[in-house]
């Protein structure tokens, strides 16, 4: 379905970007893979997913909350592979704090990376896509784009500036063959929500295994984490011709989280 598109999966060296970056490869994307890690272990997951897809797949070590070193990194996706079909912007971090305690250099970390690089890789990207007349953008937000939580100033903040971004680009791509979508998961068990249940458990005293379950039954009335791979294939469907005229949606995969 997207064989010799070139999909940029920020942040998928773990946890929803390799989700993503898998199942795009899975329906015939080349990938490049973005983040960070121990080298020598991401060569093995990029090695490993391209034996299993049987795609091409490279890898780009941008910080990309340094907007110079995202323009490096798509000019070196341009020459290298011939520009950007499919962009997903995925990385992300969190901070957790009371808004009058929270950190000004933490509130800037999160605005750079969970916002500002969706707007860099996009303003960056889209003349080529333009181009082409052919393009995917999808942007992963969270459940806290459209709804908030306590001691989370910059990441709601973040999210919902890029719910926002999504629609802009959604409406300035309409007449065109680009889409721009957000996906809004819930909880996922991933190393950056794993943080979170430790210091919970650390606050509390109580089990891991306690505080992951009331984490969950707090917000998200299924019970159950969502999984990257079930991320993957929303992301992927956003991508297939079926989803041409999905454009500018925040689309909920949160086990009910939002329904509230
Ligand atoms: P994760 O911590 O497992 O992965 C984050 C990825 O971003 C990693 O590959 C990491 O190396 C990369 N990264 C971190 N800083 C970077 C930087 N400066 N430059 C480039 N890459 C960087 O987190 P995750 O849970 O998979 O989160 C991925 C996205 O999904 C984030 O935007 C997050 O806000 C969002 N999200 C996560 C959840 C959840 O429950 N886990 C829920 C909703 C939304």
């Amino acid at each position: 379905m997207l064989e010799g598109k070139l999909a940029l999966v920020t942040g998928s060296t773990s946890g929803i970007g390799l989700g993503i970056a898998r199942s795009l490869a899975a329906k015939g994307a080349r990938i490049v893979l973005n983040g960070f890690g121990d080298p020598a272990e991401i060569e093995r997951l990029r090695s490993k997913l391209a034996a299993d897809a049987g795609v091409d797949v490279d890898y780009e070590g941008a910080d990309l909350s340094k907007p110079e070193e995202i323009e490096a990194m798509i000019s070196h996706v341009d020459s290298r592979h011939g520009g950007v079909d499919i962009l997903v912007n995925n990385a992300g971090i969190q901070f957790v704090a009371p808004v009058e305690r929270f950190p000004v250099d933490r509130w800037d970390a999160v605005i750079a990376l969970n916002l500002s690089a969706a707007f860099h890789t996009t303003r960056i990207a889209l003349p080529a896509m333009k181009q082409r007349n052919w393009g995917r953008i999808v942007n992963i937000a969270s459940a806290h784009g459209l709804v908030a939580s306590v001691e989370k100033a910059a990441y709601v903040a973040a999210k919902h500036g890029l719910v926002g971004l999504t629609k802009v680009v959604a409406l300035e791509t309409a007449g065109t063959g680009i889409t721009c979508n957000a996906i809004c998961p819930g909880w996922v068990l991933t190393p950056l929500v794993a943080k979170q249940i430790d210091a919970r458990a650390e606050a509390s005293g109580r089990p891991v295994e306690e505080e992951r379950r009331s984490l969950l039954l707090e917000k998200q009335p299924s019970g159950e984490f969502v999984t990257p791979e079930q991320i993957g294939e929303l992301a992927a469907f956003l991508c297939s011709p079926a989803a041409e005229q999905v454009r500018g949606a925040a689309w909920s995969i949160d086990g009910g989280w939002t329904a509230q």
